[in-house]
């Protein structure tokens, strides 16, 4: 969208994908007077009760992609993964960001080497495309190390961690393409999240410390700590050249490890991401509203943190089912569920924020 005449309120917001985040940016929509269409396969479309109208098609069903984009005055993505060729049906000028940061955010190689180009340290890696590949890129990279598939991997799916060259001998290569790296020795993970408008402004939330198990964000957490906080600016400066170079225009998140060298670029997601939604209660604006201001042309809100304190978490499978007893807790914790049908272990289900004034 080059346009930057702002869209006015009543005007429409398509969303592609039906996930949580799609949900949360429905909800910030609407209350700034917008109507959201969202658009994703059939299946447990958690978006669709947050939107005012939802298509249930296929990717490829360019009729009903087309249908869609005809009722929006712009389009926007909740997850990364949407296909391209599903991008490239909606018109170029109803796309809010450029698909470009798709693209670039669906391979793990070409992020890396995009935002490498920048200045960005990555862990050392590999591209490994045949068991030879594999073989090559244990003897270079050494172990320990993570096999992933190059796309389509997420929450930890699609990886193999080698502790050993003896390990590796029980890890086959998967017969898609995959990144072989090098497990970094990281004191603590963050990512860097801003907003970026049509006019190029640019606005980035404090860095939360995130904790991952198996892959998967268990909590993130503000202050992030000294090592963090050393390594955040550098950071940051990565993030913004990206957002930049892409032109993009909405929320981008690129996540680091904090080292004892400095910050080791991991992955970026052209979106919204989990580690900010503690933005919701914990800062002025939340990411949510940015994405939605940004898109529609609106000025920026201020991303300032509003709490000394705030810890973020997720609740994950069956924990959701006994999750409204956190609302006795003290403190008013802020409790998020998405109302997902089927509590399947590891599967995201909703978060809990907590802010506190030490
Ligand atoms: P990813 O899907 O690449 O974001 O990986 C998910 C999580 O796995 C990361 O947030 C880390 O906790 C861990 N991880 C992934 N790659 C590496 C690596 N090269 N070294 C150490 N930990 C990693």
């Amino acid at each position: 969208m080059t346009d930057k005449t702002p869209l006015s309120p009543g005007s429409t917001i398509g969303i592609l994908g039906g996930g949580q985040l799609g949900r949360m940016l429905a909800m910030a929509a609407v209350q700034l007077g917008y109507r959201v269409i969202g658009y994703a396969p059939a299946g447990d479309n958690v978006a669709a009760s947050a939107c005012d109208d939802f298509f249930e098609n296929g990717w490829s069903d360019t009729a009903a992609l087309s249908a869609f984009a005809s009722q929006c005055d712009v389009v926007t993505w909740e997850f990364e993964n949407v296909p391209l060729s599903a991008v490239d049906a909606i018109p170029d000028a109803l796309l809010a960001a450029n698909p470009k940061s798709l693209q670039i955010a669906q391979d793990r190689l070409n992020e890396k080497s995009f935002v490498e180009e920048l200045g960005a340290k990555c862990a050392p890696y590999m591209r490994v495309e045949s068991d030879e590949d594999f073989a090559r890129a244990l003897e270079r990279v050494g172990t320990p190390g993570i096999l992933k598939t190059a796309r389509d991997g997420y929450d930890g799916k699609g990886q193999w961690r080698i502790g050993s060259a003896h390990e590796a001998e029980g890890v086959r290569f998967p017969g898609r393409p995959c990144i072989y790296e090098g497990l970094v020795n990281f004191e603590s993970e963050f990512s860097v999240i801003l907003a970026r408008g049509a006019d190029g402004t640019i606005r980035i939330w404090d860095s939360s410390a995130n904790t991952h198990d198996g892959g998967m964000l268990v909590k993130s957490v503000i202050p992030a700590g000294a090592v963090v906080e050393a390594q955040v600016e550098a950071a940051q400066n990565i993030a913004r050249q990206t957002a930049n170079a892409l032109q993009y225009v909405g929320v981008l998140t690129l996540e680091f490890f904090a080292t004892r060298d400095g910050p080791v670029f991991n992955e970026m997601a052209p979106r919204v991401h989990n580690s900010g939604h503690w933005t919701i209660e914990g800062a002025a604006t939340s990411q949510f509203e940015n994405h939605i201001r940004a898109i529609c042309g609106l000025p920026l809100g201020g991303t300032e943190t509003r709490f000394t304190s705030i810890d973020m978490r997720n609740i994950v499978g069956e924990d959701a089912l006994s999750a409204h007893a956190i609302l006795a807790e003290e403190g008013e914790p802020h409790l998020h569920l998405y109302g997902k049908r089927e509590a399947r272990e590891g599967r995201k289900m909703g978060h809990v924020t907590r802010v506190a004034h030490d």
